[in-house]
């Protein structure tokens, strides 16, 4: 994070010390304490995933009822690669909101409430180590902050588990990825990272912001596998894919 940025978020910390505690997304009050939290409202537009959902990339299904199952990809996909993947929620209404305005905003008092939410509903399993996915040099000068590091370090605290910035690596940049084909995201991607230090035997929670078609982390995943890391699970802020009926992206001031 760049000084400007640190500045930024002591300011901020030094105004909850004098003023009511708000809500980091909607602004409404909330009850005394730190405002590292979302408000009950905001909270309820931030639905978890619920089943079914593909047993390995949490990709949500449009079907209602029955229970978690592979999906097409990852029963085509026989490659190594992560175990599971851990999504706070949807990539929708106010969690998209919270997401783009972390992401693409500079708001990066955004990034406890969010690792909040997602260690609340996350099951480390046998993780032992968290590996964000990391910025390649260039896109950190411009964006100043790597997001899905901000959001390991606050699942570090939570989990009590180490973050490891050294180990992954991006190597050559990439262009951006959205709303690009999965076959052209894969392509793009290809060696795109490279392994920085050891990781024989680890079992790592991978950590990102979003994971829309998963070839980042499918990518990332390979490198450190093949590396020698026992296990690879991912855990993002949001799962983006099927949505079901009632979920809109919505904005508020
Ligand atoms: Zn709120
Ligand atoms: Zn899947």
């Amino acid at each position: 994070m760049t000084l400007t940025a640190r500045l930024g978020r002591a300011a901020r910390e030094l105004l909850e010390l004098f003023l009511p505690p708000a809500c980091p997304l909607c602004q409404s009050l909330l009850p005394p304490g730190p405002a590292t939290v979302f408000c009950p409202a905001c909270r309820e537009r931030m639905p978890p995933l619920a089943a079914p959902c593909c047993s390995r990339c949490a990709l949500p299904f449009a079907t209602s009822g029955g229970g978690d199952h592979l999906c097409a990809n990852c029963l085509r996909d026989t490659t190594p690669g992560f175990s599971r993947v851990h999504a706070a929620g949807h990539y929708a209404e106010f969690l998209r909101l919270a997401i783009q305005r972390f992401k693409y905003s500079g708001a990066v008092h955004l990034d406890r409430p969010l690792g909040d939410l997602l260690a609340a509903r996350l099951d480390p399993g046998p993780a032992r180590l968290l590996v964000p996915v990391p910025l390649h040099p260039s896109r950190l000068r411009h964006r100043t902050y790597n997001q899905s590091l901000l959001l390991a370090r606050c699942l570090g605290r939570h989990l009590q588990l180490p973050v490891a910035t050294d180990l992954l690596l991006r190597q050559r940049p990439t262009p951006p990825q959205q709303g690009l084909p999965a076959a052209v995201r894969r392509h793009n991607l290809r060696g795109a990272f490279a392994l920085g230090g050891n990781v024989e035997s680890c079992c790592i929670l991978l950590v990102d912001d979003v994971m829309t078609t998963g070839s980042t982390a499918r990518e990332c995943s390979r490198v450190l596998l093949e590396g020698g890391a026992a296990r690879v699970e991912v855990a993002v802020a949001a799962r983006a894919g099927q949505l079901r009926s009632g979920f809109q992206a919505v904005e508020i001031c």
